[in-house]
């Protein structure tokens, strides 16, 4: 039986790798639960899966919860509760589930204990993607992919040679704002950004979908968890969201993974590689899909999408900036606090000020993180 910790346990993937680990009895066993402040979910949570581990953000709820727990699960806090548990609990794979760049310190103690990772926490390549992926080599960690895109690339890779890629084609849906202007921008509400048409997920992604910011932090990751040169990635709109992504060889040969928009078949993927468990989950029936269609994306309406491409090609410290200037603008959109376009701006402008190192060590990533959300942060 595999040992799981998962990092993020109340958020939409965390709770769906609950949910299959539930259905597959017998194959896995949860031996740690990290949360920030969803102690009411977490809960009942420690009651099913009996952790020996959970950790949660603040200290005050973390004594509460020891005191119910009576020394049944040790309960520790904070960023160092964090990676104590990551470095010392007991577990073969890491679930890399909290969304945001908090998730980056304990993903890297897994890494060094050359631990299984599934990431779904993009933010982990974007902001130290060359530092992430140097260290699992090094330590032996295995880096499996939970976003939709990037296991259906590692799918459609099984078996084959890198060398042979001639490029790897992202899908997009699109997200809720596909068929609106420029223009529509200024005046787009929260309940429509929330709003995607083919996946359920945490706010910040949605809003990320929206912005299609989602697909360039998928491009930076991509660009690590497959080391392979940003120009021969491309992003390509799907509206169906049915084709996850598709790899293209030296040949002309293109090979796509095609399933139904749901989480739970990445996340089994990577937690029973190299083999495939059979599921009872909804199945594509083709006919019924009838018709699956492709666009180009339009760089100049979906600004985000191009600030990332940049901001990769500028390497270093770039996208780390990018992505704490994009967290601290998403929270004030999602706060009411600005339009949905000044999205970009805040990013642009981040970018333009805090200083770009261009082999940043960890301190250095933290200190950058920390800079630009200071910065963006007095921004409107
Ligand atoms: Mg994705």
């Amino acid at each position: 039986m595999k040992k799981v910790l998962v990092l993020g346990s109340t958020g939409s993937i965390g709770i769906n790798t609950l949910n299959i680990i539930r259905s597959l009895p017998g194959q896995f066993k949860i031996t740690a639960l990290m949360v920030n402040t969803r102690i009411d979910l977490l809960e009942p949570q420690i009651e099913e899966f009996n952790p020996e581990c959970v950790v949660v953000k603040e200290e005050k709820p973390a004594a509460e919860l020891r005191k119910k727990l009576k020394g049944k699960t040790e309960v520790l806090s904070g960023v160092a509760g964090l990676s104590a548990a990551a470095s010392e609990c007991d577990y073969d794979i890491f679930v890399g589930a909290m969304v945001g760049s908090a998730g980056l310190a304990p993903t890297i103690q897994a890494i060094k204990r050359g631990k299984r990772v599934a990431l779904a926490n993009k933010e982990t390549l974007v902001v130290a993607g060359e530092l992430v992926t140097q260290l699992a080599e090094l330590y032996g960690a295995e880096i499996l992919p939970v976003d939709s895109e990037h296991s259906a690339i590692f799918q459609c890779l099984t078996g084959e040679n890198i060398n042979y890629v001639e490029k790897l084609i992202l899908t997009a849906s699109g997200g809720p704002f596909l068929n609106k202007t420029k223009a529509d921008f200024l005046n787009v509400t929260i309940e429509e950004a929330l709003n995607h048409p083919n996946w359920k997920m945490g706010n910040k992604v949605t809003i990320d979908s929206a912005s299609m910011m989602n697909k360039g932090l998928e491009v930076i990751e991509a660009k690590w968890l497959f080391n392979i040169h940003q120009d021969k990635i491309n992003v390509v709109i799907h509206p169906q969201s049915i084709i996850h992504s598709m790899v293209q060889f030296v040949d002309g040969s293109i090979k796509a993974q095609l399933g139904l928009p749901d989480m739970k078949l990445p996340i089994q993927y990577a937690l029973t590689y190299p083999e495939r468990l059979k599921n009872d989950y909804q199945r594509a029936y083709l006919p019924s899909i009838g018709h699956l269609t492709f666009l180009e994306p339009d760089l100049d309406k979906f600004e985000c999408l191009k600030i990332a491409y940049s901001a990769l090609q500028s390497g270093g410290s770039a996208p780390c900036v990018l992505n704490a200037a994009n967290e601290i603008a998403v929270d004030k959109f999602l706060k009411g606090k600005i339009k949905f376009s000044k999205i970009p701006y805040i990013i642009n402008k981040s970018l333009e000020k805090i200083d770009h190192h261009t082999k940043p060590d960890l301190d250095i990533i933290f200190q950058c993180d920390r800079q630009t959300r200071e910065f963006a942060a007095g921004l409107t």
